[in-house]
Formats: C-alpha cells, structure tokens, sequence
C-alpha cells in the first residue's frame, strides 16, 4: 500500500518557467523578498492557462496544491504589477483574470447565457486606438475591448 498519496508537483519548464523567473526578476527589481511560498503560489495560479476568477481558481487548485484565498488575493496585484497577469473582465462582481506574459493582445466575446469566453484579434483595433488618441491627445497604455451577447450554441437552443 502507498502510504504516501501526495503527488510530487513536476518542475516548471518552457512558459512556465520563464514567467516564474520573470516573477523573481520582478520581486527582486522592486525589493520584495523572494520566498518559496511566493513562487509556489505564483506558480500555481500561472499553471492555470485559462480565464479565471478566485473562486474557481481556489476551487481548481483545492485538491492539488491548497493555497488560502488570502493567499491568492495577495498575490494578483504582484501578478498583475509583474506583467505577468491581467484582469480581462467583470461578471457578477468577479474580476477574472488571465495570463498575459509572452501572449499577443486580443480582445473577448463573453457569452451571457454558457459563460464562455471567445477570444479574437482584430488588426484594425490598434489603428482605431491610435487614431482616437491622436484625436482626443491622450497618451494610451492599453485598451480593451470586449463583447458580450449570445454564442452560437446559445442562440440555436430555445430559451
Ligand atoms: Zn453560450
Ligand atoms: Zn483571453
């Protein structure tokens, strides 16, 4: 009988571990201490290759690796200041977040009814930006733009 049933975590490698070391580069950059607790839960929610909430991440990672709520909640303004991680969209006052390191800019379509998320790039977004800006002389750090509505499984079900 296995008398031990915890699973060893396996190291991070390719993404992961580039957004891990960019996570201490900026712990360190900024004068904060570089704790293997810190990593841990860093690395925990980067695992995540999805667009999440707290909730369903405290869920997702509750059987794997238990990290406390206010764990988590400490650790997404870090995340978020690294660059590493960004918040995408609000539903039913849940901020949901998703990994932005090394990934292009897109923008969302956010199902009302399955609550999926679809996501698109629109090569003209990045002109309309530049052109508003020029207009309004305003000096942008990043737009979002999203949609929501029905997706098209949603709107072949009747009600
Ligand atoms: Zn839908
Ligand atoms: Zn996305």
């Amino acid at each position: 009988m296995c008398a031990n049933s915890k699973v060893p975590q396996t190291a991070p490698t390719g993404e992961l571990a580039e957004e891990i070391e960019a996570f201490r580069q900026f712990l360190r950059d900024r004068g904060y201490r570089v704790t293997k607790e810190r990593e841990a839960i860093a690395e925990s929610i980067l695992r995540n290759r999805d667009h999440f909430d707290v909730d369903e991440l405290f869920l997702s990672l509750r059987n794997k690796t238990p990290i406390s709520k206010a764990s988590i909640y400490r650790a997404i303004p870090l995340l978020i200041e690294s660059g590493l991680l960004a918040e995408v969209y609000l539903e039913n006052g849940h901020m949901h977040y998703e990994r932005v390191y090394g990934r292009e800019h897109h923008s969302h379509l956010r199902c009302l009814k399955c609550h999926s998320i679809f996501e698109f790039s629109a090569p003209e977004l990045p002109s309309l930006e530049k052109r508003i800006c020029k207009q309004e002389n305003f000096k942008s750090e990043g737009h979002k733009f999203e949609i929501w509505g029905l997706c098209s499984v949603c709107q072949s079900l009747k009600n």
